[in-house]
């Protein structure tokens, strides 16, 4: 049996029925990744006695009989995220030796249900990018075709998955972050509604927009992630509580609606021929398919490219060189700060902190950041409005399958393009999940379906039916 194939379910399965124990599907994913990392630079940090340990406590307490379905199951988690003691980079050679004080509220909750973490893994630096190529560390390429991006920011939670070198990860998404490194690398990823998972000690991009969730091998598996993790923390104002309800939606006279505006051009044509195609399986299930429009969508990446920036610009402010990791020395404060954010920062955190900057600067404030908070408004409506008429919206995740390492590095507008149908989900605070649904060559297509908020249950339910036909 290859141990790396299974899924939590199956994993717990075997677990239980003591085919195998938790420190042998341990071992097993520590080869893979001692096979694989070099290559495809997957994990930034591997603990490995510390995973021994976490395994063998799993087994002890597999050996009662009482333990839930993720005891002893290894993972990956997004180097955004703090795992006490261990270090959390968030890809910048800012934090480079900077070790987290405190377990984040979802780690904490993993560990309570007995997770084997394995390591954390590579993203773009501070979880900015679409390509994982803003990484300090260098990109983590594309398990699938390795000349390939395997998409960013959660550039090593998707590719762990998909490499076999973890059961499951955690990633973030701010603007798509979660879901497009899972369409590229053909992984199931869930973002989940604004508020429905505690952000406490994942470090802070667009505090509005932040959201933690799971990638997996099936919707099942993030499913039981997501019920894990979801739920309101009082050291995070913004979490709601929220029980996941388990509930069965049908495809069956489900009204599922299609954007207008996301079938124009520049969507590569095999990559929407391919989620046409999905639609139209979910359609002979018995699925209503409604055409919908979403008028001010087409402002969404002006308005993200405004609001994200500028709520970074803000959180960025407390690496100063004092307080965090890297300090460099200067002849007084300002050259201390000038050396410490200089060397720190790459270029992409610099470009964002700048557009931040200035668009919040008295005199621009209104003409930025404040229509852009206007415009977010009537995004929020536009969606509002769909989900009187509509259960369910499908579209693609992003426009174009994993690009090549390069490709578009030089040109961050075209870049920022690839995050056209993933940035409104975060604007309105929606759930979003992104199902493989198909490949251009070796290369996924990912399917995204949004819910209303709080609906995670609908869209997994769907996702898990429609996850069979392909
Ligand atoms: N690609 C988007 C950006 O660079 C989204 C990133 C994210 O979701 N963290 O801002």
């Amino acid at each position: 049996m290859e141990l790396t194939k299974l899924t939590i379910r199956q994993a717990h399965e075997g677990l239980k029925n003591k085919e195998f124990t938790s420190v042998d599907l341990t071992k097993a994913y520590l080869e893979n990744i001692k096979k694989l990392n070099a290559e495809l630079n997957v994990y930034l940090s591997v603990d490995e006695e510390g995973v021994s340990v976490q395994a063998e406590a799993a087994d002890k307490t597999i050996a009662t009989g009482k333990f839930g379905l993720l005891c002893g199951i290894p993972c990956a988690i997004k180097d955004a995220i703090m795992v006490e003691g261990q270090k959390c980079t968030s890809a910048s050679k800012i934090l480079e030796n900077y070790v987290a004080p405190y377990d984040a509220t979802v780690i904490k909750k993993l560990k309570e249900q007995g997770v084997v973490i394995l390591g954390k893994a590579n993203l773009d630096e501070f979880a900015m990018g679409g390509s994982g190529e803003n990484s300090a560390y260098g990109v983590t390429k594309n398990p699938c075709d390795k000349t390939r991006v395997a998409g960013g920011s959660s550039s090593g939670s998707a590719a762990s998955v998909a490499a076999e070198m973890a059961c499951f990860s955690l990633g973030s998404d701010t603007g798509g972050s979660i879901r497009l490194p899972s369409s590229f690398c053909g992984v199931t990823g869930l973002k989940p509604t604004y508020g429905s998972v505690s952000r406490y000690g994942l470090i802070a991009f667009g505090s509005s927009l932040d959201q933690i969730g799971p990638i997996a091998k099936t919707v099942e598996d993030a499913k039981i992630v997501f019920e894990a993790i979801c739920g309101k923390d009082k050291m995070d104002a913004t979490s709601t509580d929220y029980e996941f309800e388990n509930s069965v939606t049908n495809l069956k006279g489900l009204r599922i609606g299609v954007p207008k505006e996301y079938f124009v051009e520049g969507i590569d044509k095999d990559v929407e021929k391919i989620i046409r195609a999905s639609i139209k399986k979910a359609e002979d299930a018995g699925a209503e398919i409604i055409e919908i429009s979403l008028p001010s969508v087409e402002f969404a990446l002006a308005c993200y490219y405004i609001i994200a920036p500028c709520e970074a610009s803000a959180n960025l402010a407390r690496f100063d060189g004092i307080k965090y990791g890297l300090s460099a020395e200067g002849k007084d404060l300002l050259d201390v700060y000038l050396k410490s954010k200089g060397h720190g920062f790459g270029a992409e955190v610099k470009r964002r902190i700048m557009i931040g900057t200035y668009a919040l600067s008295s005199g621009y404030y209104d003409a930025y950041y404040k229509k852009a908070q206007e415009v977010r408004q009537f995004i929020k409506q536009d969606f509002a409005k769909a989900f009187e008429k509509v259960d369910l919206i499908f579209c693609p995740v992003s426009p174009v399958p994993a690009i090549k390492i390069g490709e578009k590095t030089d040109d961050p507008l075209s870049m920022y393009l690839m995050d056209i149908y993933t940035v409104s989900v975060n604007l309105a605070g929606l759930p979003g999940l992104s199902l493989p649904v198909g490949k251009v060559g070796n290369l996924p297509v990912g399917l995204q379906i949004i819910g209303n908020h709080f609906q995670e249950n609908k869209i997994l339910s769907v996702a898990a039916q429609l996850e069979e036909k392909f």
